[in-house]
């Protein structure tokens, strides 16, 4: 016998009807015996997503909005679940202590962990599985440092104790008791520290979509499925935007050297993706996917004769770690250099910025890019082929696109184009058909 975890999103744990897939999924294979859920999501596409409301329900507090109506809706969800699941766990109790705690101040953090720990309990409950609250085993440093061994060691410990046992994703705490969530998305990596504290065989990760597809399904129709995916490859990719798996979920995998399987919850006979540390090309596949992301900033800096100057560079970085800016790449030429960095790091501070450029600097000249995304074409494959960057920006000029940013990492994984947003689409759409006959 083997040990499989699993991770089931928030469409897989939307209402009676998907919970009752869980049920199924894990009845059809004993060895399914940890499974880590998210919160509630949409149940059809105008829904709202419980984290989403729970969130605003935050926001409303600190406006002090009346949340009244709010909260209910939230309770009602949860009440709803319950009845039609025919379980009892509590519910409208436990919307006494959230509405309670909610008076008292309590943080986003807390609020937004309450949809991920009422769904583990109802999950847990209609499945005849124990409920392990995440609070005290998912532990972060009182800095708010995600503390990998301790974590390991408190929920391989706890585990043992469990035959079969739901968790909630997405939080942990603080030592002094806390709740502290993962980024949006997080219950991902919950799962993989889950996978990892039980030694699993597998790490199944159910979704909405039958595996990774080469490209959004919301931008590229019927884009393809890939059966195979080093974590090297799924790192760039869910790095770049392919949000399917959060990317910190993938290291703890890696670490143990455990194969994640994306899998559809709606089609669970669908094989999904695998991806593991095999990191040899698959035969014939070029390109693995593609992926973005938006709402970036190119800075170039032009300088006659900039490639003999000592420590250009380094002076530009000095800059940026004057205003605790990060860089995402520094595509550089001869005489030129090109800073691309995410907008949510320059907003107010970019006009200075400039200034002390242009004052410390002594460039040619500054020029400045908004709008801008960053595409990643993604391959083992490239590495062994002639020819895959001249197709890719043969695509995009093809497609009209323009190309203001050019940069390939040296392990020859990925090629990385940076163009305006108002293009995404299009650019993502005319490389994956270059690849992808
Ligand atoms: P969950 O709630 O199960 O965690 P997510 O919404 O986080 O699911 O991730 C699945 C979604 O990711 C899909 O429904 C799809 O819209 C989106 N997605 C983006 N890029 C890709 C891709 N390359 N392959 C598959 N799905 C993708
Ligand atoms: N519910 C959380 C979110 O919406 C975490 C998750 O679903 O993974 O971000
Ligand atoms: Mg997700």
């Amino acid at each position: 016998m083997g040990l499989i975890a699993c991770k089931f999103g928030g469409s897989s744990a939307a209402d009676g009807l998907q919970i009752r897939k869980i049920r199924d999924i894990a009845a059809a294979n004993p060895d399914r015996r940890y499974i880590v859920v998210s919160a509630p999501g949409k149940r059809y596409d105008a829904d709202n997503k419980i984290t989403d409301l729970l969130y605003l329900l935050k926001a409303q507090t600190e406006h002090n909005a009346p949340y009244g109506q709010l909260l209910q809706v939230i309770k009602e969800r949860f009440l709803g679940l319950e009845a039609d699941l025919g379980i009892h766990v509590g519910i409208a109790d436990e919307f006494i202590t959230i509405e309670e705690n909610l008076k008292n101040g309590a943080t986003a953090d807390y609020l937004a962990s309450r949809g991920e720990y009422l769904s583990a309990k109802i999950i847990a409950a209609f499945i005849g599985y124990d409920f392990v609250d995440a609070a005290g085993l998912v532990l972060f440093s009182a800095k708010g440092k995600f503390l990998y061994e301790e974590t390991n060691d408190a929920l391989g410990a706890e585990l043992a104790k469990h035959e079969r046992a739901v968790l909630p994703g997405f939080y942990g705490t603080l030592p002094d008791g806390s709740i502290k969530t993962f980024t949006r998305g997080g219950s991902d990596i919950t799962g993989a520290l889950a996978s990892r504290a039980a030694k699993a065989d597998v790490y199944e990760n159910w979704t909405d979509v039958s595996g990774f597809l080469m490209a959004d399904p919301r931008i590229v129709e019927n884009a393809k499925a890939i059966s195979y995916i080093s974590y090297k490859e799924l790192r760039e990719l869910s790095y770049m935007g392919a949000s399917v798996l959060h990317e910190n979920a993938i290291y703890p995998a890696r670490l143990a050297g455990i194969p994640i399987n994306i899998r559809n919850t709606n089609i669970p006979d669908d094989p999904g993706t695998i991806i593991s540390a095999d990191d040899k090309p698959q035969e014939g596949q070029i390109i693995t996917g593609v992926a973005g992301n938006k709402d970036f900033t190119v800075i170039g800096i032009y300088k006659n004769m900039m490639s003999n100057e000592i420590g250009f560079i380094k002076r530009i970085l000095s800059i940026l770690e004057d205003y605790d800016i990060p860089i995402e790449h520094i595509p550089s030429g001869i005489d030129t250099v090109s800073l691309v960095i995410a907008d949510k790091y320059l907003d107010e501070k970019l006009g200075d910025l400039i200034e002390d450029f242009e004052k410390k600097l002594g460039a040619d000249s500054i020029e400045l890019y908004e709008n801008m995304s960053l595409i990643a074409t993604v391959g083992l494959g490239m590495a062994s082929v002639p020819g895959v960057a001249a197709k890719l920006f043969g695509s995009l000029t093809e497609a009209g696109v323009n190309i203001r940013m050019i940069d390939q990492g040296s392990s020859e994984l990925n090629i990385i184009v940076g163009v305006e947003t108002k293009d995404f689409d299009t650019a993502i759409r005319a490389i994956y058909s270059a690849f992808v006959a």
